[in-house]
């Protein structure tokens, strides 16, 4: 059973329109995966309508997924060769037990980014990076071998965890897929997979801030230094 969703706030912004669409995708598929959220989703978009009507707005003729459905869309024809058409992608998806059941949302995404390229991390971990033309997110699949540990680590920027296929569990607890999970900077954790079979998580991690521009400026002493 599905325990952890997301957050109020980042259900509003998505019903909204305005969280980075990255985050919108793990959102997205979460909704795919859980009844309770969907519904509340539901609800939001009931009262931002009728919020709408009684300010004589013009009412959103589609909801967030349709948008979010769109923007891979257009990261897509950016992205990928022009003669490329969806069909074709679709049809190319790999026969990977972990990838059968995936979300609509993920899998178009995986379309998209064929031919995966599965990195070796650790004896226990792969991963792999999609595009999703936002440069400030991270979004990967990783997938931890049965019974796999991956080795303790903190992030320097805000993770977001959907598990999707198999279990893993952390000090925490255990966690199923549609299982939707924030781990904010300096919180560290080390995932385990169940011994029963590989796990499959969806993750999207802010990208780590570089020290440039006017951050750059303050802290560098040099350049702030100013010459008569
Ligand atoms: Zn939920």
């Amino acid at each position: 059973m599905i325990r952890h969703h997301p957050e109020k706030d980042m259900m509003l912004e998505y019903a909204a329109g305005t969280l980075p669409w990255a985050l919108g995708l793990a959102v997205a598929a979460h909704l795919q995966l859980c009844p309770r959220c969907r519904q509340q989703h539901e609800q939001l978009n009931v009262i931002g309508g009728s919020l709408l009507q009684d300010s004589d707005c013009e009412q959103p003729d589609e909801g967030a997924f349709e948008r979010l459905m769109k923007r891979i869309d257009r990261s897509a024809a950016e992205s990928a060769p022009a003669e490329m058409k969806q069909s074709e992608a679709n049809s190319r998806l790999p026969a990977d037990p972990a990838l059968v059941n995936l979300p609509r949302v993920i899998r178009k995404l995986v379309a998209d980014n064929l031919p995966l390229k599965w990195q070796r991390v650790s004896p226990a971990l792969k991963m792999t990076r999609l595009n999703t033309g936002q440069e400030q997110y991270e979004v990967a699949f990783h997938r931890i071998r049965r019974g796999g540990r991956t080795a303790e680590h903190d992030h320097r920027g805000q993770e977001v965890i959907l598990v999707l296929h198999g279990r893993f569990s952390d000090a925490d607890g255990v966690y199923v897929p549609g299982d939707f999970l924030v781990r904010r900077p300096g919180e560290i954790h080390r995932p385990i997979a169940t011994e029963d079979q590989e796990c499959l998580c969806f993750s999207v991690v802010e990208a780590p801030v570089a020290v440039t521009g006017v951050l750059g400026w303050l802290v560098n002493p040099f350049l702030s230094f100013r010459p008569g």
